[in-house]
């Protein structure tokens, strides 16, 4: 016998979770299927302060202390050593949430969905959605346990917040490989990394190196997650494989050299190759992209957990007010769609220019002037949603930025060429 709810939510990462926990509490039955079972393996550890609302919101504050480590801040260098400049949250223009935390994502993913679970929402773990029909009166859906017998769902709606899986997007091609930015990472979890000093000692590291960036996130019990980003023809020039390219580049780049000379791989080394991506479509009469299962851009700035549970936060409001005011389902899907698409805006203007020469000599010498500084910490706890007015001090910040390509333009056209070469390489 079919399964029947208002509301089938595909994916029980961090924007499933909070997407269904949010609708059981606006009183809509909600089946959750999640592939895999929690605890489990998941890249994406460094969280923003604009975060935590959302957190308490859900109820599990204090379930987060007891796993997380406190990240007062962001800490940014260059490959020539490790003098490194600071962002520290308790500077942005509303320095209200002046820090966040750094989690396993087994254990954070694992709470949020046990804590849906909790709240009423009916969880089906290592159950994968496998078909589809999205009909015109109701969604009919197939998923797949362990095994093998087939389970019939019946809905309302259904939001797809399957990740990088894209489930929806994949089926209706919607998906598109992102034309302005290519990138790819290699990362692991290390025991005898040398930490900051003092209350720096959670801060996310970046160091900038020739062909892309690592990061280095402080986790619980002595682990570090240690990761490399790069555009994808760095990646595919090795000799030998991603554990030996990863160290060899460690080794060349001298800050994160000195940090990894003690270190130790625990388990293994991993890799995703080119992860950016968009959807042509967020919206349609029956469903609603969330998460990566609309876009995903670029790990820099840590921006893709929060923006998957503030956009499960607004799809909850947007699937409310489609089931219940069904003649004014337009307009709520486009304000979604519209709330969405401004959070990513704001982080890619930034993640787009990242490795610029020009971009990493203005976050290597930030100026308090104007509130500038302020303004760019605002963006990186997360405060990009319109709540603070920081527009007038980005917008000054990026014709700073124009000006500062003008005086590095030999290295700007360098470093465009690499890419352009990087390219073909890929293609
Ligand atoms: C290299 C790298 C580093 C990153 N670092 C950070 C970081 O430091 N901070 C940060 O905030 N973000 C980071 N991210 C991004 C972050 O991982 C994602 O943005 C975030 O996990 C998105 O959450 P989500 O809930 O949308 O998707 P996910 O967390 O991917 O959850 C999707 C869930 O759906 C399930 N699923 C998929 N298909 C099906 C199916 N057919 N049926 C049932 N279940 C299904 C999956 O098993 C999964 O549990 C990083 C990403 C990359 C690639």
């Amino acid at each position: 016998m079919a399964l029947s709810c208002d509301v089938l939510v595909i994916g029980g990462g961090p924007a499933g979770s909070t997407v269904s926990t949010l609708l059981v509490e606006r009183g809509f039955s909600v089946v959750l299927v999640e592939k895999d079972r929690h605890p489990r393996f998941h890249i994406g550890e460094s969280l923003l302060p604009r975060n935590l609302p959302i957190l308490r919101r859900l109820g599990v504050e204090d379930r987060l202390r007891q796993i997380g480590v406190t990240k007062r801040g962001a800490d940014f260098s260059g490959d020539h050593g490790d003098n490194h400049v600071v962002y520290d949250f308790s500077e942005a223009m509303a320095p209200d949430e002046p820090s966040a935390f750094q989690v396993r994502r087994a254990e954070f993913d694992e709470m949020l969905l046990q804590n849906a679970s909790e709240r009423g929402v009916h969880v089906l773990q290592e159950t994968k959605l496998t078909d589809l029909d999205l009909g015109k009166d109701r969604v009919r859906a197939s998923a797949m346990g362990t095994d093998a017998v087939v389970q019939a769902i019946e809905a309302c709606f259904i939001v797809d917040a399957s990740g990088r899986e894209t489930f929806i997007s994949q089926r209706l091609d919607f998906k598109r490989r992102n034309e302005r930015h290519k990138s790819a990472a290699v990362f692991g979890h290390f025991s005898g990394v040398v930490r900051r000093d003092g209350e720096e000692g959670g801060n996310i590291s970046i160091y900038w190196f020739d062909h892309g960036w690592f990061w280095m996130i402080p986790l619980q019990d002595g682990c570090t997650s240690v990761g490399m980003v790069s555009d994808p023809g760095y990646l595919k020039q090795r000799d030998g494989d991603l554990e030996q390219l990863f160290w060899q580049t460690a080794r060349n780049t001298q800050g994160v050299a000195t940090r990894l000379a003690q270190a130790e791989l625990l388990g293994e080394i991993r890799g995703t190759g080119n992860f950016s991506y968009q959807s042509t479509q967020m919206t349609g009469d029956r469903f609603l992209l969330v998460g990566d299962a609309y876009a995903f851009i670029d790990p820099v700035f840590s921006s893709g957990v929060y923006l998957a549970m503030q956009g499960a936060e607004y799809a909850a409001e947007a699937v409310e007010g489609i089931l219940t005011q069904p003649r004014a389902a337009l307009r709520h899907r486009r304000r979604y769609e519209r709330r969405v698409k401004k959070g990513l805006r704001a982080f890619s203007w930034f993640i787009y220019r990242f490795t610029d020469p020009a971009l990493r000599y203005l976050f290597l010498n930030p100026t308090k002037r104007f509130r500038l500084r302020q303004a760019v910490i605002s963006v990186l706890s997360g405060d990009v949603y319109g709540r603070t007015r920081i527009w007038p001090q980005l917008l000054l910040f990026r014709m700073i930025y124009l000006v500062t390509s003008l005086v590095f333009w030999r290295e700007q056209k360098d470093h465009r060429a690499r890419l352009q070469k990087s390219e073909q390489m890929v293609n």
